[in-house]
C-alpha cells in the first residue's frame, strides 16, 4: 500500500517507520522542517523495544508538497492541526483515499468527514507510546495495541487491508465495531488526569498529595462517563476509574502529553477531550461542573499572554 502519515512527530514518525520496515511506501508529511530534513539526509532514528536502527526507506515532505494520492492517509497530527493539515494536503487525497485517525479525543470522524466521504472514514484508538527525543528521532517502549473500525459501522475491503497493514508493522490491530466504547473511555482518563496535572503543574502521582486529589479525578471519570451513557455508549466506568487509580499509584513521574504542551508553549488539545465532553452533555442537558471547571482553567492556561 502507499500510506501517507500526515502529522509525523512522535506517533506519526513511529507507525511510518514500522510500516516502512513492514514493506509499505510510506509519506511522511509534517511541517517541522528540522525534522523533515534530518529523515530525508540520514533517515528515521527509530528506538523500540526490538533496538535501535535506521529506516531510509521513507519519504519526508510538506504536506502542500505532495502530490500523489495515496491508498490510506493516517492523521496524527494532534486535534487542533487537523483541518489545516488535511487542507494543505488536498492532493494525497484521491477519490479512493482512505483515512484513519487514532488520535485522542472526541470529533475525529467529523473532522476527516469534511475533507473526503466519510464511507471513507476509519477510525479508532491505540495504546501505542511514542516520544519524539529530536529532529529524525523517535522512541516507543512496551506493547500496544489498536482498535478500529470504519466510522459507519460498514465492513468494508479497505477497513481489512488497513488492518493487515498495522499487522504487518506488528502494531496488534483489531477491527472493533465497539471502538466509541474505546474512544469514550479513553477520552475519560484524559479528562480526569491530563487537564488535572496541565493546571497545576503537577505529575500523575503528585495527585494524590492532597487527600483529595484522587476523589477529584474519579469525579471527573464519572461525569465523562455518564455523558457516554446518555449518548448510547455503553463505557465500562470501573475500568477506567481503575486505570486511574493504577496510573496515580504506579506512574507517579509521568507528565502527561497536556503538561507537556504547557510545559513547551503550546496550546494543548482540551478542545478535543473536556471541551467535546462539555459540548456532548450540553446536547443532552447533563451537568457536567468539574470537567468544564477544567476546560476554562486549561483555556486561560492555553490563552496567557506570555504563550
Ligand atoms: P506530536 O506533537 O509528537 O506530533 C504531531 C506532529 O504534527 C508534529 O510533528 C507537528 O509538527 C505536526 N503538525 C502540526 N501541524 C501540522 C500541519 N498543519 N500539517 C502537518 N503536520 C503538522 O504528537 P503525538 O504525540 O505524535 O500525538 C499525535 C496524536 O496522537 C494526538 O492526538 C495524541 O493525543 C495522540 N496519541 C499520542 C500518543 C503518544 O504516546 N504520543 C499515544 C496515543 C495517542
Amino acid at each position: 500500500m502507499h500510506i501517507a502519515i500526515l502529522g509525523a512527530g512522535a506517533m506519526g514518525s513511529l507507525f511510518g517507520g514500522l510500516l516502512a520496515e513492514a514493506g509499505h511506501r510510506v509519506t511522511l508529511l509534517d511541517v517541522d522542517g528540522a525534522h523533515l530534513n534530518a529523515i530525508n539526509e540520514t533517515g528515521l532514528r527509530l528506538t523500540t523495544d526490538a533496538g535501535e536502527r535506521t529506516v531510509a526507506n521513507l519519504e519526508a515532505l510538506r504536506p502542500e508538497a505532495a502530490m500523489q494520492p495515496a491508498d490510506l492517509l493516517i492523521v496524527f497530527t494532534k486535534t487542533l492541526h487537523t483541518q489545516a493539515a488535511l487542507g494543505a494536503a488536498r492532493a494525497v487525497l484521491g477519490s479512493h483515499t482512505a483515512l484513519l485517525s487514532l488520535q485522542n479525543g472526541l470529533g475525529n470522524a467529523e473532522r476527516l468527514g469534511q475533507f473526503a466521504d466519510p464511507a471513507r472514514v476509519m477510525i479508532g484508538v491505540t495504546t501505542w507510546p511514542a516520544d519524539k527525543n529530536g529532529p529524525g528521532r523517535v522512541s516507543s517502549h512496551g506493547a500496544g495495541t489498536i482498535r478500529l473500525m470504519n466510522a459507519d459501522g460498514a465492513a468494508t475491503p479497505m477497513l481489512s487491508r488497513t488492518v493487515e497493514a498495522l499487522n504487518d508493522a506488528g502494531l496488534a490491530c483489531t477491527a472493533d465495531a465497539d471502538v466509541w466504547a474505546a474512544i469514550w473511555e479513553k477520552v475519560a482518563f484524559n479528562a480526569a488526569l491530563n487537564s488535572l496535572c496541565a493546571v497545576t503543574g503537577c505529575t500523575v502521582g503528585e495527585l494524590t498529595n492532597v487527600a483529595d486529589g484522587e476523589s477529584l479525578a474519579l469525579k471527573i471519570v464519572a461525569e465523562v462517563a455518564a455523558v457516554a451513557r446518555a449518548h448510547g455508549v455503553a463505557v465500562d466506568e470501573a475500568h477506567v476509574s481503575e486505570n486511574v487509580r493504577y496510573a496515580l499509584a504506579h506512574h507517579r513521574a509521568h507528565r502527561p502529553s497536556m503538561l507537556q504542551d504547557v510545559l513547551a508553549g503550546r496550546r494543548t488539545e482540551i478542545e478535543a477531550i473536556n471541551g467535546a465532553v462539555v459540548e456532548a452533555a450540553r446536547f443532552k442537558a447533563i451537568a457536567v461542573p468539574h470537567t468544564q471547571t477544567l476546560l476554562q482553567l486549561v483555556r486561560l492556561v492555553d490563552a496567557k499572554d506570555s504563550r
